[in-house]
């Protein structure tokens, strides 16, 4: 084939893409574009595990006829699932820019209330609006706040945003963005896992684990009555049933892993990288630092609130939370509250 032909060839199929960039412009970015597959075959992989099911199992067919409420509850837990990777993956995992946006808006709508009543005192609780005022930069001196007294300005600003961090946020490359709370960077969501969504990823892989459960358990039942029926049929159920079992058992770990995580009040990039961290690095190991007990962790984790911004606990703080249990302890629910 001549040069100019291949030339030819590549530029049409370039104009080619860049109509379909102009149609659907999320496309054009390349991490975007593999997210969206991602997405894609997360449902088809749903779809193809249900769909085969009800192509094969006429048992579950006629028991769906006798007892329409278990196929319903089973075909609701399959939306439900979908429905929640949808809200995850497409939420936001609380990105320190917007929480600087939410600041800044905050200190300027305060500081016109203030004018309009002739004064530039605030008497507010919140930590976060506290100082607010008479301060050119509030997220800035609200971050210095939550770092122990000392401690350098280049150890919590972002070398790639310059903005401040506070404790337990960190930069995402995948996402160029720093994220509050910041857990991990999650492939197959594509997106962050952070103070903002971390509770719908755990309400994400308990209803996935639910369902992978449940299709295992359906697909055991089928390979139970038919097995000595049509062999390739039997053969494809086998395999698919090995890759659910392997699901299921990666999905309920993951399940427990988290939920340790939420009832100790840590995330997995501070388990992992303690060391790096550096106001976590001289901190022994079997200390979570910011532990609040196993009743507020979970309220926290669940409600919110301002919880993103935890100040770092003193040493004074550290030395106490490390003190052995004792009777005493165990009776007063020290490890509650
Ligand atoms: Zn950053
Ligand atoms: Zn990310």
């Amino acid at each position: 084939m001549a040069f100019t032909d291949l030339c030819r060839q590549s530029c049409s199929r370039a104009s080619e893409s860049d109509r379909c960039y102009r149609y659907f412009p999320c496309l054009a970015d390349p991490a975007r574009r593999s997210s969206l597959c991602l997405r894609l075959v997360l449902v088809i992989m749903h779809l193809v595990y249900a769909g085969i099911l009800f192509l094969f199992d006429k048992d579950l067919i006629e028991k769906t006829r006798r007892e329409p409420w278990y196929t319903a509850l089973y075909l609701l837990l399959f939306l439900a699932t979908l429905v929640q990777y949808f809200i995850t993956a497409c939420s936001s995992p609380g990105y320190v820019i917007d929480a600087i946006k939410a600041v800044s808006l905050l200190a300027n709508y305060n500081r016109d209330a203030s004018k309009k009543n002739g004064s530039f005192v605030v008497t507010v609780d919140d930590p976060l609006r506290r100082n607010l005022l008479g301060c050119d930069s509030p997220w800035s001196k609200t971050v210095m706040d939550l770092h122990l007294p000392g401690t350098p300005t280049r150890n919590y600003i972002c070398s790639y945003c310059n903005v401040d961090q506070p404790p337990r946020a960190k930069h995402c490359h995948d996402c160029d963005r720093c994220v509050l709370k910041f857990d991990h960077h999650c492939t197959w969501l594509g997106t962050c896992i952070g103070y903002s969504n971390h509770c719908r990823f755990w309400w994400y892989i308990f209803l996935e684990s639910a369902l992978c459960l449940w299709t295992a358990f359906l697909y055991i039942n089928y390979l139970h009555i038919n097995i000595s029926q049509t062999w390739w049929k039997s053969a494809i159920m086998v395999a698919m049933l090995i890759f659910l079992l392997m699901s299921s058992i990666f999905l309920l770990l993951l399940l427990l892993f988290h939920s340790y995580l939420i009832l100790t009040n840590q995330t997995t990039y501070e388990l992992i990288r303690r060391q790096r961290i550096s106001y976590l690095s001289h901190v022994p190991r079997r200390v979570c630092p910011f532990n609040r007990g196993m009743c507020r962790n979970p309220y926290y984790f669940c409600c919110g609130g301002s919880s993103y911004l935890e100040r770092v606990p003193t040493p004074h703080e550290l030395e106490e939370r490390s003190r052995p249990y004792t009777c005493w302890d165990a009776l007063t629910c020290r490890c509650c509250f």
